[in-house]
């Protein structure tokens, strides 16, 4: 670090050499976890050759934290110097901040931003799920259901995320009927766990508690050798030796929990909730919308 500040500060350097050092120097930075000084540092390499490199440094920078305001002007500059797309990466900022002020209660600027989000990636799954869950804490479960209607429709391979809330919200707002119809077609074509679980809860609900509902997970064995599947059937069945039920359900629900993980594609990092930026690598929408037991 001392010999890149002392080269910077001699009078005969080359500009060439000026930038090479002036990147090194803000590399030093970066190591040493001098993030404040890296920031000055990085933001000198404007209309340099490292310009590019600079500025996905300063993004990780920003969003290691979690200061979205200056992520989304980063990776602006970099969606408008043809380093890839960003759209989605600002969705996820401004989701973030929307979360932010949804703790603080200002739930109006929430739904600006969840808006503004959907316009600025529209085939993006999370901001319509987070608008919908934000429409739904405000009794609006009509339009929360409306909402992922139109997530369904625009990013179909979210679908197991957003299964259960569709359910939710359809019995809350009188739409059990079409959830189930528009669920039932979907797992025909894509059959998953998460969907799965919404259909037997929905048609719970619409027929009743009847035992047939449960003959879902019987079909899905048909289809796929789930354990997951096979451990939710037995929880509801009456065994022969009924009074070992309990012991043989918590072995077959202790083997079946890690296979409802769900695992980072990038780094293998596995957690019981979905994540939208990886806890482990940090890296966005590495998380498929599906357990580990269906990868
Ligand atoms: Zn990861």
């Amino acid at each position: 670090m001392r010999v890149h500040e002392h080269l910077l500060s001699r009078g005969d350097l080359s500009l060439a050499d000026r930038q090479r050092a002036q990147h090194a120097l803000a590399l030093d930075y970066l190591k040493a976890g001098l993030l404040d000084h890296a920031e000055a540092a990085l933001l000198k390499l404007e209309d340099t050759p490292f310009e590019g490199q600079a500025r996905l440094a300063l993004l990780a920078n920003y969003e290691r934290s979690r200061d979205w305001t200056h992520a989304a002007l980063i990776a602006q500059k970099l969606e408008h110097s043809n380093q890839g797309s960003f759209r989605g990466r600002l969705a996820h900022y401004l989701c973030e901040q929307a979360a932010a002020f949804i703790t603080h209660q200002e739930l109006e600027q929430a739904r600006f931003l969840l808006q503004e989000a959907i316009k600025t990636a529209p085939a993006a799954a999370r901001p319509r799920i987070d608008l919908a869950r934000l429409l739904a804490s405000q009794g609006k479960t009509e339009d929360a259901y409306h909402e992922l209607e139109e997530a369904l429709a625009s990013s179909p391979a979210a679908i197991p995320l957003m299964a259960g809330p569709l359910a939710e919200f359809a019995v809350a707002c009188g739409r059990s009927h079409d959830a189930l119809e528009l669920l039932k077609t979907n797992y025909e074509l894509f059959p998953s766990l998460d969907v799965l679980d919404a259909i037997v809860a929905l048609e719970a609900t619409v027929e009743g508690p009847s035992p047939t509902a449960r003959d879902w997970y019987v079909r899905h064995l048909e289809r796929e050798p789930s354990l997951v599947a096979a451990a939710k059937w037995i929880a509801g069945e009456k065994l022969e030796h009924e009074q070992f039920h309990p012991q043989v359900q918590r072995a077959l629900d202790h083997a079946v929990k890690p296979l409802t993980r769900y695992r980072c594609a990038a780094c293998g990092f596995e957690a019981k909730q979905h994540f939208w930026q990886c806890p482990g690598c940090q890296a966005w929408d590495s998380y498929p919308a599906r357990r580990v037991e269906e990868l």
